[in-house]
């Protein structure tokens, strides 16, 4: 919703800004002699207007001949010469020309030298000008785009999969209801009663954590973390998991072993190799073995959490880190799973500087290592 906001506050600042240029144009026109021009022929006011003008920036002549533009303008393709390569925007500087006046316009803008497929979205203001020139700016909003699809794209997933756990314990309570003399029934529906509960309760948290971590404002203020004293306390909390599962949880000897000392937030840490021995735990066999090592260099500290689980196909390793990815949605259902462990793991780790990264044999098991930059003595990041 911020950047929504931001994104509207730009538009209107491009919107203004134009206007001004436009205004700053017409006095110019009345006083040009006591202007300085600069080689362009523009006034240095309308230059450094057009200097603070975040976006692109073109002034063509009334021969539609450009007479200045910005480097994005060549970048992006735009101009080439001095000429518009768009016919869009030479038409809609035409328009503006012959009204007078200021005319906004989203364009669909192809990216030269791309396939049709790029497209580039930009938000246009062309701006009539004393003398047939007009002024045109262009704002990329090719990113906005994405990220909007990115979030519409995430709020469906999200009704998608808290509808399937919500459908799931009004059946069974409303089973349980009908039938209140068959204990039985009610023992084995309340047990699934409490998986579904479990698993509402787990989607919930991670959406939490996600759009915490996604936050614009800072997460958290980052204090010296001992990356041992994470671990033991991300091992503690699957420890009575791992006994459930007939899986033997292997942990560093983290008294043996020196400092790990990074800037961060201890509890995002935890939350993050937690999420890793979830899955270790989770995607094992009974009498499977997990274990955690760390180790540091100068500059990183890296965690790795390994196991002689199912592992992961090649071509899914990248996409595991994908928000809702599920190698397999069915057993990833039947676990518990919702596709976000590995995304939240990713976010906090870039949070921290660092990278997180995966190597796996299908059937043979898997090794997640998190590699976070070390915090020096002085408690000095090193970049
Ligand atoms: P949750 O949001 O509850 O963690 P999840 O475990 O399905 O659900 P992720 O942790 O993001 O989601 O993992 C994404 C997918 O990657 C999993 O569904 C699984 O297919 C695969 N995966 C992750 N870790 C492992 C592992 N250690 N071994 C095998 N497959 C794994
Ligand atoms: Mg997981």
């Amino acid at each position: 919703m911020l950047i929504l906001i931001m994104v509207a506050s730009l538009g209107v600042l491009v919107g203004a800004v134009g206007v001004a240029a436009f205004r700053i144009s017409e006095r110019e026109h009345a006083h040009s002699s006591a202007l300085p021009a600069t080689a362009d022929g523009l006034s240095a006011d309308l230059s450094a207007v057009l200097h603070a003008i975040p976006g692109i920036t073109i002034i063509l002549d009334e021969d539609d001949e450009v007479v200045r533009a910005d480097a994005h303008a060549h970048a992006k393709g735009i101009i080439h010469g001095r000429e518009i390569t768009h016919p869009e925007l030479i038409s809609l500087a035409r328009r503006a020309r012959r009204a007078g006046s200021l005319i906004s316009r989203d364009i669909e803008l192809p990216r030269s030298g791309m396939d049709d497929e790029a497209m580039l979205d930009f938000q246009v203001h062309a701006a009539s000008l004393p003398a047939g020139r007009v002024l045109i700016i262009a704002e990329d909003r090719t990113q906005h785009r994405r990220d909007a699809a990115a979030r519409r794209e995430f709020t469906a997933n999200v009704s998608h999969e808290l509808k399937t756990p919500v459908g799931a314990i009004s059946l069974l309570a409303e089973t349980i209801a009908a039938n209140p003399h068959d204990h039985e029934a009610i023992a084995r529906f309340a047990t699934r009663l409490t998986r579904e509960a479990r698993r509402l309760g787990n989607l919930v948290q991670d959406i939490i954590d996600l759009s915490r971590l996604q936050s614009p404002e800072a997460p958290y203020e980052p204090h010296i973390t001992d990356c041992r004293a994470v671990i033991t306390a991300a091992i503690q909390r699957q420890e009575t998991r791992a006994e459930q599962h007939d899986i033997t949880l292997n942990s560093p000897d983290t008294t043996r072993i020196p400092p790990l000392q990074v800037w961060g937030n201890e509890d995002l840490l935890i939350t993050a190799v937690h999420n890793l021995l979830d899955n270790a735990v989770r995607y094992s066999h009974a009498g499977g073995v997990v274990s955690v090592t760390c180790e540091r260099d100068e500059e990183w500290v890296r965690i790795h959490v390994a196991d002689t689980g199912i592992g992961i196909p090649a071509d899914a390793q990248e996409r595991v880190f994908e928000r809702f990815y599920r190698v397999d949605p069915a057993r990833s259902r039947a676990t518990g799973g919702t596709g976000l462990g590995l995304s939240i793991v990713k976010h906090i780790v870039a949070d921290h500087g660092g990278t997180v990264s995966v190597h796996s044999e299908e059937g043979a098991g898997s090794i997640f290592t998190m590699t976070l930059p070390v915090a020096d003595r002085e408690g000095q990041e090193l970049s």
